[in-house]
């Protein structure tokens, strides 16, 4: 599933793919994705100017003239920019068709991604408007995360993955920032400390940013190469999420699996408390 760090990425390369073009033809080659594309409404892509391309939490938002275009890679999609003569891969479901012999192209095999326009501020967007602390755009992560966190009495780890709280925390980066931080997963969020929740802050931002550097690789590949340019899904050295029954680098004893709200965790009974 393309977490943060590739949706940072893809950002990045749609802004270059974007850059000093326009786009000058809407290709919907299949519009059921979680909600249908309205073909009608992402036609105001043409032509039209973009004043810029952000991210908020795993959503990208593209800001034209009016409106905005918000898409978001669901569970399997992906973004590539192609030369205009190579033949669409299965899957391919929006086509944007650039003025410089460029297409970008939308993929999603299990097609719970989106692209959906609105006429508003995307901020103001339903999808958007309720999301939680941005990690990367605040320098005192772990302080927020405390104050928010003394009347909600839920395992940490459900807690940093609840994106009305703070966007962009997969189960990956939280078992991997927990465990970096000494916090055992299932500890309850308002029974930690703000010493140990600054600690946190930093190790989530240190996890996702060194996702976003592996990332660079796969930037400039979609940058330069000629044939396919799509970005992958990173795959960074891991401390214990996926890791059990194997040693703890840290301290040797074996990595313990359990699932909490519903997901896989992973973590060292003894370095974590
Ligand atoms: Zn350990």
């Amino acid at each position: 599933m393309p977490e943060l760090p590739e949706v940072e990425v893809t950002k990045k390369a749609l802004s270059f793919a974007l850059r000093d073009t326009s786009i000058i033809g809407v290709n919907v080659r299949n519009k059921k994705l979680r909600w249908p594309i309205e073909e009608n409404k992402i036609k105001n892509l043409i032509h039209t100017d973009i004043k810029k391309i952000d991210r908020r939490g795993k959503y990208i938002l593209v800001h034209c003239e009016e409106g905005a275009l918000i898409l978001h890679l669901g569970m399997s999609g992906s973004i590539g920019v192609f030369d205009e003569n190579i033949k669409y891969h299965k899957h391919d479901h929006l086509e944007l068709i650039l003025n410089n012999k460029k297409v970008i192209r939308l993929n999603d095999p299990r097609r719970f991604g989106c692209a959906v326009w609105t006429d508003k501020k995307p901020e103001e967007h339903k999808l958007i408007r309720n999301l939680g602390i941005e990690p990367l755009e605040v320098s005192d992560l772990g302080e927020r995360l405390y104050s928010l966190s003394r009347n909600r009495n839920t395992a940490v780890k459900n807690y940093i993955m609840n994106s009305n709280i703070v966007v962009g925390v997969g189960n990956i980066y939280a078992s991997e920032s927990l465990f970096r931080s000494g916090i055992n997963p299932i500890r309850s969020s308002n029974r930690i400390s703000e010493d140990r929740y600054t600690r946190l802050g930093v190790e989530i931002k240190k996890v996702l940013n060194e996702a976003i550097e592996m990332g660079g690789t796969t930037l400039r590949d979609f940058t330069y190469y000629n044939e396919v340019r799509q970005v992958g899904y990173f795959k960074q050295k891991l401390f214990v999420y996926g890791k059990s029954g194997e040693d703890c680098r840290k301290c040797g004893q074996e990595i313990r699996e359990r699932v909490i709200g519903g997901r896989n965790s992973f973590y060292c009974s003894k370095c974590q408390t």
